[in-house]
């Protein structure tokens, strides 16, 4: 049972840039260490798999590298080739685990959760929609047809919100920070906004509510969850106070949720934007090994080490995405 990687395109950053791009080759090793065997290359997403989500002439300006200044200030990377690669490349390794999930119960990406992508342009770090992308590519195969997206990275899921606005085969469910950015939200089917320093208790009790009125609502085929690091109370950008054991907790209720629902669940790792990265890769890493745990190798998942540490900073205000 493949779980995609995509750290090997890396996307050149000038030095000091904000966004960790470090935490997906770290991440890779430590789960290639105890399962090299499944880490696979994920094929890249092709232009038709890219325009059930986004607007041909977007596609076509990203790839040629015409977007102007503005649109790629929003972005947040520079352009380069290996921007482009990359973009497809982790929209390609939600397909590739969608694919994966509805075949084997679950399916998991080492990057992507890119929801700030819009149809026709990207922001906070996000170029493609991968979720949407993959969405569209397991109904377009005829493989699913109603697919409900779990958002739970700290941000709201804007992008993926606005592209499936008038498709009632996408439900959408995102629990996010009131006071974060985007600043201007999107209506998702179901959003829950949380106040600034929401903990533990606070969260999973929201969870518990929330989920089960989405899998009820939307009666899935398949599940797409953005597990994001970024509720951490050590992160940069999220403003909530999660610990990682409510992390663990978070994703241990979302994952046997949907297997108790009987819905093939397809993982994208999202934000994480810790001071110390290895904060970063111990929480997605602990995502990871919870999801062998339940639908793989338990006994191999035991190896993974995603040992959990004291947060190493306070944390900080910083403005903007991810
Ligand atoms: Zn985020």
């Amino acid at each position: 049972m493949p779980i995609y990687a995509t750290d090997h395109f890396v996307l050149p950053l000038p030095e000091g840039h904000r966004f960790p791009m470090a935490k997906y080759a770290r991440l890779r090793e430590r789960v290639a260490a105890i399962a090299p065997h499944m880490v696979r290359e994920p094929p890249a997403a092709t232009d038709a798999e890219l325009a059930r989500a986004h607007d041909p002439a977007y596609i076509a300006a990203v790839t040629s590298g015409t977007l102007d200044e503005r649109a790629m200030r929003r972005i947040g990377f520079p352009w380069s080739p290996a921007m482009v690669e990359r973009s497809r490349r982790s929209a390609g390794a939600t397909i590739a685990a969608s694919r994966s999930a509805l075949a084997h119960g679950f399916g998991i990406n080492l990057a992507g959760g890119t929801h700030h992508a819009h149809r026709d342009f990207g922001e906070g770090f996000c170029v493609f929609n991968d979720a949407v992308v993959a969405a569209r590519a397991m109904q377009a195969e005829g493989l699913a047809g109603r697919v409900l997206i779990v958002d739970l990275d700290v941000h709201q899921g804007d992008g993926t919100a606005a592209i499936t606005s008038d498709d009632p085969t996408i439900h959408t469910l995102s629990i996010h920070g009131r006071n974060n950015f985007p600043f201007r939200k999107q209506a998702s089917s179901h959003d829950i906004e949380l106040a600034d320093g929401t903990g533990d208790d606070a969260y999973l009790a929201t969870l518990r509510v929330a989920l089960p009125l989405g899998i009820e609502a939307s009666r899935p085929d398949l599940a797409i969850y953005l597990a994001g690091a970024d509720p951490y109370v050590g992160d940069r950008l999220g403003r909530l106070a999660l610990s990682k054991t409510g992390l663990a907790s978070r994703d241990t209720y979302v994952l046997d949720s949907l297997r108790a629902a009987g819905v093939p669940v397809a993982i994208a790792m999202a934000g994480g934007y810790a001071e110390n990265i290895d904060d970063v890769v111990d929480i997605h890493c602990a995502t990871v090994r919870i999801a062998l745990q339940r639908f793989a190798d338990g006994k191999r998942a035991t190896l993974l080490t995603c040992s959990p540490t004291t947060p190493s900073s306070s944390p900080t205000r910083a403005p903007s995405p991810g």
